[in-house]
């Protein structure tokens, strides 16, 4: 019994974690959103340092791409949205993440997914970045740690954030898909729908001005669009979500530059015409 109880307290300690909690002050009650159960929590540190612009007011509006879908299907206590997304719109960001993070650990919405991934990799970086970064599934290495973008592709995207003056941890990173697809496989629409309501819940939560769509499956999933990547790249759409909205640059993901190196120039330019963008604001 006792060990079940320290279990259970070690794995909401690591999603909290997981989720940029990085330490706790002492016992201040806090109201938790209606639906998640437990009356009080912990508080997180404030973030006093956010180094990113984060500005709602002034933006330019870029072209809208195709109409977004917005989430998934309501109905069965399965889904996680519209109640997740409702909470984190209403929440504190870190508080939010972590109450999801736990949640997404036990989604067994997708049975191959969740009968073959180690773990489910839901997110890592700021719980209140101005700029969040949108992948397609975890990998092998990221099934393994629980982290997005740790494998080859995710040691070029610390390049690339290097390069352009940020820090991974100020942003915030997530995926299309929480589980790894066996074999590393394109996520299936029906997977990708099933995911969508973590998705929104996470930008909902996290309220980026920002977010960088790597590779055509973000892109399609976000936007909700069938065009190419190449036809979605240089231009900014936006995306509403519960309580605020984004402008979205899309670019090619950092597994095709690993098998296509000149492409990076193209990657390059596009996140050079992003933080004028931003520079701008
Ligand atoms: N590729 C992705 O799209 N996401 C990851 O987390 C890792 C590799």
């Amino acid at each position: 019994m006792a060990d079940r109880a320290g279990d259970l307290l070690r794995q909401v300690l690591e999603d909290w974690q997981r989720a940029g909690v990085t330490a706790l002050p002492p016992g201040e009650p806090i109201d938790l959103p209606p639906g998640f159960g437990a009356a009080s929590a912990p508080t997180t540190p404030s973030q006093t340092d956010a180094p990113m612009p984060r500005s709602n007011s002034g933006r330019k509006s870029g072209p809208t791409s195709e109409p977004n879908s917005g989430s998934s299907a309501a109905g069965s206590p399965k889904r996680p949205s519209p109640a997740a997304v409702a909470t984190a719109a209403s929440g504190d960001a870190a508080t939010t993440l972590a109450v999801l993070a736990d949640q997404v650990a036990g989604c067994t919405l997708c049975e191959e997914l969740a009968a073959t991934r180690t773990q489910t990799v839901f997110g890592a970086g700021s719980p209140t970045a101005s700029i969040l970064f949108l992948g397609e599934a975890p990998g092998a290495d990221e099934d393994a740690t629980g982290e997005p973008f740790v494998g080859r592709a995710g040691k070029l995207l610390n390049d690339i954030i290097a390069a352009c003056g940020w820090k991974r941890e100020e942003l915030y990173i997530c995926n299309v898909l929480r589980c790894r697809p066996p074999g590393n496989r394109n996520p299936t629409t029906q997977e990708a729908a099933n995911c969508r309501g973590w998705l929104d819940g996470q930008i909902a939560a996290v309220k980026p001005d920002w977010i960088v769509c790597w590779g055509s499956v973000a892109a399609k999933e976000l936007l909700q669009t069938k065009k190419a990547i190449g036809k979605l790249r240089r231009q900014l759409f936006d995306h509403a979500y519960e309580g605020g909205s984004a402008q979205v640059l899309c670019t090619y993901h950092p597994s095709y530059l690993l098998r296509n190196p000149p492409a990076k120039k193209d990657v390059w330019e596009d996140l050079k015409f992003l933080m004028a963008e931003m520079d701008g604001r």
